[in-house]
């Protein structure tokens, strides 16, 4: 392996320079170099051109280039230093800079990078004041957790929000309650888990994650949930959990002897997970919970003892972290889709337009979804359809409802199969289950039929109605919203808009659509990249309509129709381009001119 000191010589040169310049004396570690990495220790002394106050001299550094250096930044560790901040607790490395790359320029040398950062480092890495931390500029949360390994980068899924909340308490240790934790049938060590439920030190149900969340993770294991009062010392699990069990009274150690350890696919055992929380940095300076999860297994280990092989169950312990769920998680990282919480969209037609946007809907946090459809999941369709050929032949509005269901549980999903304007179904009774109690119509079904008598719906049910389409071959699409009382014309306005050219009708390509063998309907030819443009607009259109109304929601797109072009004059591809019209009450119009008739 080419190493970069070796395909950089020149840059190697470049940088012992500097060094030798800032009078930073260095040492190659020969050892690590003969297996191709460049680690140097450092000594800054008084003589160096490093500004460091005086108590921290002599400084050791030792200094590990990364193999792709100088495209990445190097790694610094100050073994003898031991700073509250700015320093990780357990390898002692320095964070010299926010860890994004965009902060390393790969023209810096070691040299001046330490010139540039030591200073700031060994001044801030002392203050722990937050109201000093909170003005100093690009100051970040040091989580205390991060410094923790996991094996494998193990977490637990878990909503730690109804302990969080619980009041602090005076002592060093102290039981919280105990968590119902499921794990997939499939894991094997080091497994993923997830906290189905939660309760208090009186058994009494804090959280229950959605239902769904349990077909992948079902539930065997109940652990226990304790509050520290300071952060566990070692870093180190073997350590940690020897000296948790040592702050523990007799009545709460019962807690950490599982009756029925969950047997793994590989053998392995899970004998429990016990869930710590203590404090740690969420903002700079300002405490709140941080959270880590002991897992104690039981591996079956050959040894040899006197002159036999034997098996032998050995316990181990690793850390997994918390990784975090609930709806308040969702709507802190995208705040203006908050409202979505509360809404409820009922989404007619289920094929390459409509079955996406249900995603998205439930991806972004939507209360509740009616889908209706009453067509299959054709293998072959799958070419523009979200779910793959694991759904084939089942009803689509059922494979979106699974699909959805253990994904994004947060979303309750009702599936309908049922076809609008259908001779077999007792139709009015049926659609007016379907619509009752909906924020927002989503018509998908590219049925001229039914966006005509759906939007009649919406309008007499005084509720927002949304219709997308595509051209033939996918070479344009339309969204159209009617909002009562923004939107001035009605659906029917809109196709004389069309046939008068005041709305432009999207490019569309004459022979764009194929009859497949053995379908009687004539389907679309168009990629589902080329119909994504359609869906994308059609969901900003329906989460402006019910989020903008709300203090800092999504804003409204101020628009009522937008026309899609996919291709130039000469039907060869482009860059997507919408042109966006207010859609008027139209003179021709038979529903909007009753009176002048
Ligand atoms: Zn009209």
């Amino acid at each position: 392996m080419e190493t970069w000191y070796n395909k950089y010589p020149e840059r190697w040169a470049q940088e012992q320079q500097a060094l030798q310049e800032a009078h930073i004396n260095f040492q190659i570690n020969t050892a690590l170099e003969a297996k191709g990495i460049l680690q140097l220790k450092l000594a800054i002394s008084e003589q160096s051109k490093i500004t460091v106050p005086l108590k921290f001299l002599p400084l050791s550094l030792a200094v590990n280039f990364p193999t792709n250096y100088p495209y990445f930044r190097p790694e610094v560790y100050a073994p003898e230093l031991n700073l509250p901040r700015h320093q990780h607790v357990l390898h002692k490395n320095l964070c010299l800079l926010n860890r994004a790359t965009n902060n390393w320029l790969p023209e810096t040398t070691l040299a001046d990078f330490l010139i540039d950062q030591i200073p700031k480092v060994l001044a801030e890495g002392e203050i722990t004041d937050p109201h000093i931390l909170e003005s100093i500029q690009g100051e970040q949360a040091e989580p205390v957790s991060e410094y923790y390994r996991s094996v494998l980068n193990a977490s637990v899924t878990f909503n730690p929000e109804p302990f969080d909340s619980m009041p602090f308490g005076q002592m060093t240790v102290e039981l919280l309650g105990t968590m119902r934790v499921g794990i997939p049938p499939t894991g094997s060590v080091p497994t993923r888990m997830t906290v189905l439920e939660s309760f208090d030190i009186d058994q009494q149900l804090l959280d229950r994650l959605p239902e769904g969340v349990a077909e992948s993770f079902p539930p065997r294991l109940t652990g226990g949930v304790y509050r520290l009062n300071e952060r566990p010392p070692n870093v180190e699990v073997m350590k940690d959990f020897k000296w948790f069990l040592g702050l523990l009274d007799n009545q709460n150690e019962k807690l950490l002897k599982p009756k029925n350890p969950v047997v793994l696919k590989d053998g392995y055992k899970i004998e429990n997970v016990i869930a710590l929380t203590f404090p740690e940095e969420h903002l700079p300076g300002k405490q709140a919970s941080g959270w880590l999860f002991v897992i104690i297994y039981i591996m079956p280990v050959r040894k040899i003892i006197n002159k036999k092989i034997v098996s032998v169950n050995e316990k181990y312990y690793y850390y997994a972290k918390a990784n975090r769920i609930n709806n308040a998680e969702l709507s802190f990282r995208i705040s203006s889709l908050k409202p979505l919480v509360n809404k409820k969209v009922t989404v007619f037609g289920l094929g390459a337009l409509g079955g996406p946007s249900v995603l998205e809907f439930a991806r972004n946090g939507v209360k509740e979804l009616k889908i209706v459809d009453n067509d299959i999941v054709n293998a072959g369709t799958t070419v523009r359809w979200p779910l793959g050929v694991a759904y084939a032949g089942m009803y689509k509005a059922d494979a979106l409802k699974e699909h959805i269901y253990s994904n994004y549980p947060f979303t309750e999903v009702r599936p309908y199969v049922y076809k609008v304007g259908g001779e077999d179904t007792p139709d009015q009774q049926k659609l007016q289950e379907i619509l009752a109690d909906t924020s927002l119509i989503y018509d998908a079904t590219a049925e001229i039929g039914v966006n005509h008598f759906l939007s009649l719906e919406a309008q007499q049910r005084k509720i927002p109605y949304v219709c997308v389409y595509g051209t033939p071959g996918v070479w344009g699409g339309v969204c159209l919203r009617i909002v009562p009382g923004i939107t001035e014309g009605c659906w029917m306005c809109f196709q004389y808009s069309l046939v008068d050219g005041t709305i432009p009708v999207p490019p569309l390509n004459r022979d764009g659509d194929i009859q497949a063998a053995g379908c009687g309907d004539i389907s679309f030819m168009g990629a589902s990249f080329e119909l994504a443009n359609i869906v994308n607009s059609g969901v900003r259109q329906v989460v402006g309509i019910l989020c903008s109304g709300e203090g800092g929601g999504y804003h409204d797109l101020n628009a009522d129709v937008g026309i899609l072009s996919l291709v130039d004059d000469f039907g060869n591809p482009k860059f997507p381009s919408w042109l966006s019209y207010q859609l008027k009450k139209h003179p021709q119009c038979p529903y909007c001119n009753t009176k002048t008739k």
